[in-house]
């Protein structure tokens, strides 16, 4: 187990980094109901910064299997509305939130994948008014994660569970860099580099970026007045927010309709408590017309399927193999890390704001009830930028800015 003081360390950061919770603001947290004690913690700093009320949301992976295991069919179509309905009511009140994210990676592996897509579809749908809030930046919010057991004996297949539940927690600590002497320091400096390089690609106004790699040529097409961001953000409530920790990424709106090529996973995929492996797509004018994995496929499918825009890109994101999270060389099986160690894009949902003027479907920006990140970077893989021009400039070489 780690530390209590480290423990708190990550509390703090993810209340004055992470959400940056401010006097008289409601907090509301999700989280796996092993990361009680953090959630603890959380509540002890966020009440010290002056909180009105803390209100933590448990979730429980034997539960989710119970109903795999026990429910009837029709279960599967069904969403709890009314929480999604009560949270999105809160935010739209100001509350700002947290989600803590643990579970077991693996939580469905074995059961029906046509009941996990219609469970996936049910929520997605149930809670899409929320989610349009959170992905807008209406309140300040961030994600940070906690090892449980579960997902540590996932990452470490080989070692005993307290060995593999050390070393989980030695590697969030360190990508987060709460094991730092002053973390919080060490995350503004972090946020400003994220913001320079923020400023470098939007200076070039790219038409396009080009990923070259093994199994991979891809030409993703950016949307025209795109904004390239990373790190710090500002909501619209006015509160400067790190929505993820850790964070390395930047990234902008591809064009719904400009994506084109074969790209190749560089990592498996947790999607909906499976694990899907070996990626290949290959697009045509924005939207995938074949795809592959050697393992989940069913489970990618179907999620590919989910709406007319889960097939088409709603974000692509760089990420250097510098970053802590690469350096450590782990798959940790969770998006919150797996993203911040590689290169990405995202099926579905485009962010309004990675373009000047907002979304839109009509501007070319992506729309659907997913969005879902999956990885084709790694230190085999170089991208260009392709200026309006048709000049090609080197953006990344081996994973590695050039730009
Ligand atoms: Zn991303
Ligand atoms: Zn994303």
């Amino acid at each position: 187990m780690i530390g209590e003081q480290q423990l708190d360390r990550l509390a703090e950061i993810a209340v004055k980094i992470g959400v940056n919770v401010q006097p008289g603001q409601e907090l509301i947290i999700n989280a796996p109901i092993d990361a009680r004690v953090l959630v603890q913690l959380v509540a002890a700093h966020a009440y010290r910064v002056g909180a009105s009320l803390v209100v933590p949301f448990y979730n429980d992976d034997f539960v989710v299997r119970a109903r795999f295991e026990n429910a009837e069919d029709s279960s599967f179509d069904f969403a709890p509305t009314w929480l999604y309905e009560g949270i999105r009511r809160s935010l739209s009140e100001g509350a700002a939130m947290l989600s803590v994210v643990g579970a077991d990676p693996t939580v469905l592996a074995g059961f029906d994948p046509k009941r996990i897509g219609r469970m996936q579809r049910a929520q997605a749908a149930a809670a899409r008014p929320m989610r349009n809030l959170i992905s807008s930046f209406t309140v300040n919010w961030s994600v940070i994660a906690f090892a449980t057991p579960a997902w540590a004996r996932s990452v470490f297949p080989d070692d005993i569970e307290s060995v593999a539940v050390e070393k989980l927690w030695h590697a969030i600590l360190s990508a987060t860099r709460a094991d730092r002497d002053d973390p919080v320091s060490a995350w503004r400096e972090h946020a400003d580099q994220l913001l320079d390089r923020c400023e470098t690609l939007n200076a070039k106004r790219f038409e396009a970026l080009h990923f070259r790699g093994p199994g991979t040529d891809l030409r993703v097409g950016l949307i025209d007045d795109h904004v390239w961001v990373g790190g710090a953000t500002e909501a619209l409530n006015g509160i400067v927010c790190l929505p993820n920790l850790p964070t390395e990424e930047v990234f902008t709106m591809p064009h719904r309709e400009r994506v084109d090529g074969v790209v190749r996973a560089s990592k498996p995929l947790v999607h909906g408590g499976v694990l899907i492996e070996d990626i290949a797509v290959r697009f045509e004018k924005g939207r995938i017309v074949e795809a592959y994995a050697s393992r989940g496929e069913e489970i990618f499918r179907s999620l590919v399927a989910t709406d007319e825009g889960a097939a088409r890109l709603g974000e692509v994101a760089l990420v250097p193999e510098a970053s802590p999270v690469a350096r450590s060389g782990l798959t940790f099986r969770n998006t919150l890390f797996d993203e911040n160690a590689a290169s990405h894009i995202a099926l579905g949902q485009a962010y309004a704001f990675t373009r000047r003027g907002g979304g839109g479907p009509e501007a070319g920006a992506n729309e659907s009830l997913i969005h879902v990140d999956w990885m084709i970077g790694s230190d085999r893989v170089d991208v260009d930028g392709i200026t309006p021009e048709g000049s090609v400039v080197p953006v990344m070489r081996a994973g590695a800015f050039v730009i």
